[in-house]
């Protein structure tokens, strides 16, 4: 494989049974993953997603049946070879506890013979791409890292000899919500550039709407219960089962599938804290708040009419801005972040951390109404 190619992979028909075990571990799956993009097997544990998972990498071989990665049968490939073009990633990281952080990421590069100058510098570009600072993280062992910084390291691993296919095990599994999250958004974005073709596997549902182009619902045995879009098996659930697996809360996980930067903030009276207090006090007109940002457009702080009235400078002037969400959080995050908010409102925030408007939770509710207006079959 190369990295140009486009990796589609197709299991037909694929059982594994263990010795001694009566039913299979993986009864009779077929699921095709189109190139370039996210497939979420989701499933209650001992589903056998990981058994299906590690077929398509061959650390486990199949007991009938067939998997194809761009069109090519794995089964009759070098296992080693095979491994090398498949990024692999799981929960705790699964970094080897004696390397650097940087050794463990140039394991892959360095079994394919790359040089020592190409293997530093694709260290440096990971561990940037991912997040870490190089200079700082590079020459750490594993157990000196955070839960979520072990994932990244693990994720840069993963992505290392730049692999048209890459298998997640549950790999932010280990690590809190809030990190989780962030560790989401991360794999997000770097698939929007990267365009790998992803086998993620997840229990946990909220998770698998926001990350996969495509779920596979999974039960006992692999067996397929259904395999669309999120928006469509949470418009229109297959079967009791998977309905069950989405819980109670279609309505609030749809939505995770959409982005603060979908719906157009409201514009609020503002101004830079090195203006006049006048400046703000002609912005607000008979508006009760005003938000002053900094010398690059962030929001520092809420004032109100009454605060603003007797005063000459903005310098120390209200309260501080606490709820902001990013354009790029889901609605369902910045909802969490409204709900936190007397106002039950959210400072929307751009890339750069610049103030872009006001979101509020009517805004959401009509967003919502229509997402589900438009999913439904
Ligand atoms: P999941 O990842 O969905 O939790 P697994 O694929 O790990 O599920 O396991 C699927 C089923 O196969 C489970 O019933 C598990 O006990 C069984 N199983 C997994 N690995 C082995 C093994 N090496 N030997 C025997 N049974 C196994
Ligand atoms: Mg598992």
């Amino acid at each position: 494989m190369t990295d140009t190619e486009r990796a589609e992979i197709v299991l037909d028909s694929v059982s594994k049974s263990y010795p001694g075990q009566r039913d299979p571990a993986v009864d009779n799956i077929s699921l095709t993953v189109p190139a370039g993009e996210i497939a979420v097997l989701v499933g209650p544990s001992g589903c056998g997603k990981t058994t299906t998972m590690r077929m398509i990498n061959r650390l486990i071989e199949p007991t009938s049946g067939t998997i194809t990665i761009a069109g090519r049968d794995i089964t009759g490939m070098d296992a080693d070879r095979l491994r090398r073009g498949i990024g692999y990633s799981i929960q705790q990281a699964g970094l080897f506890p004696h390397l650097t952080v940087a050794r463990n990421i140039a394991t892959v590069p360095g079994l394919l013979g790359w040089d020592r100058k190409r293997i530093a510098a694709r260290v440096d570009e990971m561990l940037t791409l991912v997040g870490l600072d190089p200079d700082e993280f590079r020459g750490r062992y594993p157990r000196q890292l955070s839960g979520g910084q072990q994932q990244r390291v693990g994720v840069a691993r993963a992505l290392a000899a730049d692999p048209p296919v890459l298998l997640m095990d549950e790999p932010f599994g280990a690590v809190d919500p809030i990190t989780r999250g962030l560790l989401q958004d991360e794999l997000l974005r770097l698939q929007a550039e990267l365009h790998k073709t992803i086998v993620f596997v997840t229990h946990d549902f909220n998770e698998a709407v926001k990350l996969g182009d495509r779920i596979a619902v999974l039960g006992k045995g692999s067996r397929v219960l259904q395999y669309d879009t999120p928006a469509a098996i949470l418009a229109d659930p297959a079967d009791e089962t998977v309905a069950g697996f989405i819980g109670t809360d279609a309505a609030l996980k749809q939505l995770t599938l959409a982005r603060v930067a979908d719906i157009e903030p409201t514009p609020s009276p503002t101004a830079r804290v090195t203006d006049p207090a006048d400046t703000l006090r002609a912005a607000l007109g008979d508006q009760e708040w005003g938000l002053i940002l900094d010398e690059s457009g962030r929001p520092l702080r809420w004032v109100s009419k009454e605060q603003l009235a007797h005063a000459d400078s903005l310098t120390d002037l209200g309260s501080p801005v606490t709820g902001t969400v990013p354009c790029r959080a889901t609605l369902q995050e910045a909802l969490e972040t409204m709900l936190t908010e007397a106002t039950a409102q959210a400072v929307v925030t751009g890339d750069d951390g610049e103030y872009l408007g006001l979101i509020a939770i009517d805004t959401l509710v009509t967003h919502l109404a229509r997402l589900r207006a438009e999913s439904r079959p």
